[in-house]
């Protein structure tokens, strides 16, 4: 039977930097999405990035790739990133889950959200990327990852783009999934949702600037 009080902690290798993380993170059997995903999704940049940012759970094509934002979620960001001035590779991009969680419908694999016991078994390694880089900005990409670092309570639609009290040193805030964009109804609401996603990014534009 499984641990219910198992989390990732239990494989941490002795010495903690990004590389033996890594490393340790692809034998993760702290819940069961190792059984569900292809590989371990874990973060993708350098040690001294100034900004960290954050989404739920590797999506399809980054469960085959094995790396995090390489799917079309990861693609509208890079261009969300490039227009508001934040240099991609000052920037590292992880998820909470490292695992894909998935159900089948036809041949295709559709995301399913993990929940709290997947997501409190994984947070470690995400706490263990921010203790190495100890980045100058964090942004939350969407509802899991707000919620999992700012609390419960915390409503993205209603703080967006605005820096938030967290327990972290760093300056935090959350915005939109960019995978949320990609399923706007219509043309006109994705253009005008891309605009807002690059208004929000452009406040942690500045604050890196400044460093
Ligand atoms: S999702 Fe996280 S905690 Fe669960 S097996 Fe994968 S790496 Fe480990």
């Amino acid at each position: 039977m499984e641990d219910e009080r198992q989390t990732a902690e239990e494989f941490f290798p002795e010495r903690i930097n990004l590389a033996s993380l890594k490393k340790a993170a692809a034998d993760c059997k702290a819940c069961d999405l190792w059984k569900v995903g292809t590989q371990t999704v874990f973060g993708e940049g350098k040690a001294r990035s100034q900004v960290v940012l954050i989404g739920e759970q590797p999506g399809d094509k980054e469960d085959l790739a094995g790396l995090p934002f390489v799917g079309p979620a990861g693609k509208l960001l890079d261009r969300a990133l490039e227009d508001a001035g934040i240099d991609r590779e000052l920037a590292y991009v992880t998820n909470v889950v490292k695992h894909f969680k998935w159900k089948p419908r036809g041949k295709r694999r559709i995301h399913e959200k993990p929940n709290a016991r997947e997501i409190a078994a994984c947070s470690p390694w995400l706490e263990a990327e921010l203790g190495v880089i100890k980045p100058r900005v964090i942004i939350l990409l969407g509802a899991t990852a707000a919620q999992t670092l700012l609390g419960k309570e915390f409503r993205v639609t209603q703080s967006r783009g605005v820096w938030v009290e967290s327990k972290f040193e760093a300056k935090v805030m959350a915005t939109v999934h960019p995978s949320s964009i990609l399923r706007a109804p219509d043309a006109e609401t994705r253009d005008r949702q891309f605009r807002e996603f690059v208004d929000d990014l452009r406040v942690a534009a500045k604050e890196i600037d400044r460093s």
